[in-house]
């Protein structure tokens, strides 16, 4: 594999095809072990983990749904500034083992503003499966139950992530150089 050149920038390889999914195979065995007899509920956050959602979830060989939301970010009333809300989220959650799909977890921000408000309709349980991580990222610390990789705080793009809305089809990850 070569570098690779995205609007104005240089990636270079990071994780395989091989590498990726390998490691989706294992996180499924794992939610196949964990969540038997429970009919979990995955939902994708896209755009992002829409390549890895829909790659884990032809490997999960359990009773499972899925579902696809978005998150919109709008300005709130509160000091805390932006407010974060799911659009398309029409499954109700109480009640059920619920599987939140993410690309990468980078400050945790996003799921830091998101999970309470899952919390909020009572599901069963509630557990968080990302591909990605970077753990020197972190300013709000959010425990993922099934992690794919950690990786170094580098911006990363393919696999569904992208740079300013190009790479995401690239079945490899790339990193960017420098
Ligand atoms: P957080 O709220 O955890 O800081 O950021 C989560 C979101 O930021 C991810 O869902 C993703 O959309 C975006 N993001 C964070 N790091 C990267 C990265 O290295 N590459 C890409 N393409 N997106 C990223």
């Amino acid at each position: 594999m070569h570098t690779l050149r995205v609007h104005d920038k240089e990636f270079e390889p990071y994780l395989t095809a091989a590498e990726i999914e390998q490691k989706i195979k294992s996180i499924a065995a794992d939610i196949d072990r964990d969540y038997q007899g429970k009919r979990p509920l995955f939902i994708s956050i896209l755009n992002g983990s829409f390549m890895f959602a829909s790659d884990l979830f032809k490997e999960i060989k359990i009773e499972a749904e899925i579902c696809f939301i978005k998150l919109a970010s709008y300005k709130g009333t509160k000091s805390s500034g932006h407010v974060i809300t799911a659009i398309g989220l029409d499954i109700d959650l109480i009640d059920r083992h619920v599987i939140i799909l993410e690309d990468i977890v980078d400050t945790g921000k996003t799921l830091s503003e998101f999970l309470p408000q899952l919390s909020h309709q009572h599901p069963l349980s509630l557990k968080i499966a990302s591909l990605l991580h970077k753990p020197e990222a972190t300013v709000y610390p959010i425990k993922i139950d099934y992690l794919g990789f950690s990786i170094p705080n580098k911006f990363v793009l393919g696999y569904g992530l992208d740079y300013d809305g190009l790479g995401r089809n690239i079945r490899e990850i790339y990193q960017l150089v420098g």
